[in-house]
């Protein structure tokens, strides 16, 4: 394990935006993590757990501190269930189950990132979300013991889970998958990743903010509402409301973070002043 100085946030974030962090170590198991969290106790220094970096924005003036960037990759099959280490792409698990004839994460083939961040936002899209499958979840605490969560214990909702809210470091994952047909379940996810690419331009960090639930249980989608405003092609600096989906926003060039944020506000005021909706971010905001 080693902590490097002064290392570019821009490169490790689908945004492409952010400045430097002072201190940044990839951990690759929890060897590493409680040695990195050693260090920053030693040092007096605020911890940010980083993955896939694609649900983050950073400011331009990067991040003050630790950046742990959880980079632990082992991926195992065990009969209808993949264990997966939090570092592991969800796109990798996603091949892994299809090569292995197993169905329950078609769903998320071609979406960003890794496993942990998926579990702590329970990422969903075409219908399903990641909790559908998680059987349990194994965490550190902040200072390294490791935890069990079963499935019920993990108070999934909309884009949320316990940890968002507890600061535990998720290390891995246990999914519980049926058997399916590789072929059509590569069909399926062929389809999602070719939508995706139709539809959210990179760099971005997919969907800003998220849907509404209004109280009568229906869903207002944040793009729609955005869309209504007529804001879809604004641009602020090298930021962009792109035409495709409103609910995305493009670096189109070289964007700073004051470029994005000032979209966001404006996207903000104009939805609330419209439609009386203040709208939630989806991504997580170290500026
Ligand atoms: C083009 C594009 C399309 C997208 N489409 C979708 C979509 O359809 N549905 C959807 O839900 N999301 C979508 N996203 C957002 C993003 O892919 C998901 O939120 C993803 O799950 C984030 O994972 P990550 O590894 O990149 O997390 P990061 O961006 O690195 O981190 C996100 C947050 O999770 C925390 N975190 C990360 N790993 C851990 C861990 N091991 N333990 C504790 N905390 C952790 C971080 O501290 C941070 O607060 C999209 C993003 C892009 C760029």
């Amino acid at each position: 394990m080693k902590i490097k100085r002064n290392v570019s946030l821009a490169k490790h974030t689908t945004y492409k935006i952010g400045g430097l962090a002072d201190y940044f170590v990839d951990i690759k198991d929890l060897e590493d993590l409680k040695q990195a969290l050693k260090f920053a106790d030693d040092n007096s220094l605020p911890i940010f757990i980083l993955a896939g970096g694609s649900n983050v924005l950073f400011s331009d003036d990067g991040y003050r501190g630790l950046v742990i960037k959880i980079n632990n990759k082992e991926l195992k099959i065990n009969g209808e269930e993949i264990i997966a280490e939090a570092g592991v792409l969800m796109n990798d698990a996603v091949s892994k189950s299809i090569e292995n004839n197993l169905a329950g994460l078609e769903w998320a083939g071609g979406l960003p990132g890794t496993i942990g961040g998926a579990i702590r936002g329970n990422a969903g899209c075409f219908g399903s979300e990641i909790k559908n499958i998680v059987k349990e979840v194994t965490v550190a605490t902040n200072n390294g013991e490791i935890k069990l969560y079963k499935n019920k214990d993990c108070q999934f909702g909309y884009r949320d889970s316990i940890f968002k809210h507890n600061g535990e470091i998720i290390m891995s994952a246990t999914f519980e998958l049926q058997l399916g047909n590789k072929e059509s379940l590569k069909k399926v996810v062929f389809d999602h990743i070719k939508y995706r690419q139709q539809r959210y331009r990179l760099p971005s960090c997919g969907s800003v903010f998220k849907n509404c639930f209004l109280k009568d249980g229906s869903v207002l989608s944040a793009g729609a509402l955005i869309e209504a405003c007529g804001l879809i092609g604004k641009t602020i600096g090298g930021a962009m409301i792109t035409k495709e989906h409103a609910n995305i926003i493009h670096n189109f060039n070289n964007a700073k973070a004051a470029d994005v944020l000032d979209l966001m506000n404006l996207i903000k005021e104009n939805v609330e002043k419209k439609f009386g909706i203040k709208l939630e971010e989806e991504v997580q905001l170290i500026i």
